[in-house]
């Protein structure tokens, strides 16, 4: 297994490279933005971990420019701010997982077995489960073909559950995820915004998608 490191941060990729190759693993290692951006575009890698902050050009733009590519290698962002906005557009532009620095090496190396287990399955452009379609792009949904009159949070809610359709998610990863709330904040929130979003995605259709899993959350399936 390949896997590229773009981080500038000469100990933290040496300490990448090192335990990384004590582990199986090949790495290359790249310092510049540029640089890495070259690399996953000529190369084939198994996985990339990719820096944000960097010279030359950021772990946004790279991986922005990785997907319009249509490269679909498994990409772990590493990321100095656990701001959930920045993990949202994270997952947005397509990364596969994130992780805050400092991180426990133990941590990252279960964060990349875990991409290089999933392969490079991409985030499609349209979500179709039963009569449920989404466009992602446009932020628009529809249920046998009625559009769904969702608001910016519906819309950001309906799409986490459908992305990971079949996935119990929890009402705390769903507060964090959607909205910019913690752990101990009122996940009350997420169960009025479900109740709204299921009086306009299930309430109105014989089969209901979105199914409460008492105690853990909410999971998203055509059962
Ligand atoms: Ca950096």
């Amino acid at each position: 297994m390949r896997i590229l490191v773009v981080e500038d941060e000469r100990k933290t990729s040496d300490y990448l490279k090192k335990g990384l190759s004590e582990n199986g693993y090949v790495i290359d290692v790249a310092h510049h933005g540029e640089d890495g951006l070259h690399l996953a575009m000529t190369e084939t890698y198994d996985a990339m971990i990719l820096d944000i902050q960097l010279p030359g050009r950021d772990g946004w733009s790279i991986l922005q420019s990785l997907r319009r590519a249509g490269r679909q290698v498994p990409v772990l962002i590493l990321t100095a701010s656990d701001k959930v906005d920045e993990r949202v557009r994270g997952l947005d532009c397509g990364a596969d997982d994130y992780l805050v620095k400092p991180f426990a090496f133990s941590e990252l190396l279960a964060r990349v077995r875990s991409i290089l287990r999933r392969g490079p399955a991409r985030q499609p452009e349209t979500i179709v489960i039963l009569d449920l379609e989404l466009d992602l792009p446009r932020h628009r949904a529809s249920r046998a073909g009625e559009r769904l009159d969702l608001t910016p949070k519906e819309f950001a809610l309906l799409s986490l559950l459908a992305r990971r359709r079949g996935e119990v998610l929890s009402r705390t990863l769903i507060s964090e995820l959607v909205w910019e709330m913690h752990f101990d904040s009122d996940t009350n929130v997420v169960d009025v915004a479900v109740r709204r979003l299921r009086s306009k995605v299930d309430d109105p259709f014989p089969q209901k998608l979105i199914r409460t899993v008492r105690g853990v959350g909410y999971v998203l399936d055509a059962s």
